[in-house]
């Protein structure tokens, strides 16, 4: 049985203030109420810091929304795994799909950050999913084998199960479009046999495999019962405390 990891990518959203808000009123929510699933925020960096402190004491985990492949140097404006776990960080995002297409983060890009974070402890959710012009045709296979082999290259076994990945087809995400229950699954089932034959031999049962792209309290449940959807990952509806503790409930 596979722990759902229900996770809020909140982006671009919230000063350090808002940040503590947003927290303490999650917390309310979720307090006294039986939470199955790993809870995981990601706000943005300058906010991750407080988010730790208001976060302390409660099931809820802190994450980063991207990190870079080098621990220093001159590589202004990034941020290093080894800076993130210092202030308390668990997980990290990597090669989220606004990070690829808005700021042109390459499948390279992504398996150098995924095997920087392996070398340290941060446990990292590693995005992959078509635009609409590739599932219109025909290549989300394709597209998503490509993104998951080249992720993955260079990674161990004992490694790959350190890694949640996140399924978030582009067209899903922010647009109110979701993909149904049934054909995100099928790419689910599809990713995780991917990974099996990655690790040769041995399994990805283990596996977490997120999905993302406009969940909200109304569809979370449906698309989590289904077999191989091992959680969320959630973007807009995850700034409203009240909704977001709503998909956490959702999680069996
Ligand atoms: C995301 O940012 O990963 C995401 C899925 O966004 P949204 O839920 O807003 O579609």
């Amino acid at each position: 049985m596979r722990q759902k990891i229900v996770a809020g990518n909140w982006k671009l959203n919230g000063t350090v203030a808002e940040t503590r808000q947003l927290i303490r009123a999650l917390r309310n929510r979720l307090a006294g109420s039986v939470t199955r699933a790993e809870v995981v925020v990601c706000p943005p960096f300058v906010s991750l810091e407080a988010a730790v402190e208001a976060a302390r004491g409660s099931a809820i985990q802190v994450g980063a929304q991207n990190v870079f492949w080098e621990g220093t140097g001159a590589y202004t404006g990034e941020i290093s795994a080894e800076m993130l776990e210092a202030i308390g960080v668990r997980r990290v995002l990597i090669g989220h799909s606004e990070r690829r297409t808005v700021f042109g983060e390459t499948d390279a890009d992504v398996n150098r950050k995924l095997r920087r974070v392996l070398a340290g402890t941060l446990q990292p959710i590693v995005c992959v999913g078509e635009t609409l012009e590739e599932r219109e045709g025909g290549l989300t296979e394709r597209v998503v084998r490509r993104q998951v082999a080249a992720a993955l290259d260079g990674v161990s076994p004992e490694q790959t199960a350190r890694i949640a990945l996140a399924y978030e087809p582009v067209w899903a995400i922010g647009t109110g479009r979701t993909a149904s229950p049934e054909m995100a699954n099928d790419v689910h089932v599809l990713i995780r046999g991917l990974v099996a034959g990655i690790l040769a031999g041995s399994s990805a049962g283990g596996l977490r495999i997120l999905y993302g792209g406009s969940v909200k309290s109304e569809n979370a449940a449906s698309i989590m019962s289904q077999s191989d959807i091992d959680g969320v990952l959630v973007g807009g509806a995850s700034l409203d405390p009240a909704g977001f503790a709503d998909i956490v409930a959702a999680a069996r």
